[in-house]
């Protein structure tokens, strides 16, 4: 609550007096990002980062819309949806991995819950890129850190309607590139892509339309400015390991 509280507040102050994402505790909100999967579903989370924090690529208006309206929404309708039943506590990496025997709305929510929380934890202000190891893991797989990024630019103009575009680990534990529909993930057992996430980008038309209106490729190449880089290293890290 009051994490919450200081990130309202924070939110308020201009983009000029954002200093960086380690001022709003965004160690502590990798944490909770890195070990979501194996945990089940806790008090809905706060945002890592202000609303505003993602100027001028992503706005302040659509960040609060995305992460207050929606982002909660999917968390309330997911926690109304297992309550009672056998899942309430259970971790949501294998609520996810048995999903196709539940419900559309646990499905649907429940990737709406994890995509967006997964999401919010790989953005943030002043990206530096990806670590050698990772560069050099990207370089291996798509021949080059910009060739990575045009691949994956592709998966996510080209995902018809909505849905996330991913890199994840495969079982092989080979980097790839895919996209998944509505709010379906890697994780699941419903998924044509499956593996281990390390970087999402939401591509529903609430991820962008308010800025971007109908240039999704807009939103897309902008994305690449806010992408948390040391985020998706540790989850690289933890994928290999794991
Ligand atoms: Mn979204």
């Amino acid at each position: 609550m009051e994490r919450r509280k200081f990130v309202k507040s924070v939110g308020l102050m201009t983009a000029a007096a954002y200093i960086a994402p380690k001022v709003l505790g965004n160690d502590k909100a990798n944490v909770i990002s890195s070990g979501i999967e194996g945990v089940p579903a806790p008090v809905f989370p706060a945002l890592p980062f202000a609303y505003n924090a993602l100027e001028p690529y992503i706005d302040a208006r659509t960040m609060e819309i995305h992460y207050d309206k929606h982002h909660r929404a999917y968390y309330t309708n997911f926690m109304n949806a297992i309550k009672g039943t056998s899942l309430e506590g259970i971790a949501v990496s294998d609520i996810f991995a048995t999903v196709s025997k539940q419900t559309d709305a646990i499905r649907n929510n429940g990737g709406g819950y994890y995509n967006h929380l997964f999401f919010w934890n790989n953005l943030g202000a002043g990206s530096h890129g990806p670590s050698s190891e990772l560069t050099t893991a990207l370089t291996k797989t798509f021949g080059s850190t910009d060739k990575f990024k045009e691949s994956f630019n592709t998966a996510a103009k080209t995902r018809f309607g909505s849905g996330c575009a991913w890199l994840y680990l495969n079982s092989d534990k080979n980097l790839a590139i895919g996209s998944t529909p509505n709010q379906d993930n890697p994780l699941m057992d419903i998924a044509s892509i499956k593996g281990t996430p390390l970087l999402t980008l939401d591509v529903w038309e609430h991820a962008y339309y308010l800025k971007y209106q109908n240039k999704r490729p807009d939103y897309i190449d902008a994305f690449w400015n806010v992408v948390n880089w040391e985020e998706v290293g540790k989850r690289y890290q933890k994928a290999v390991k794991g």
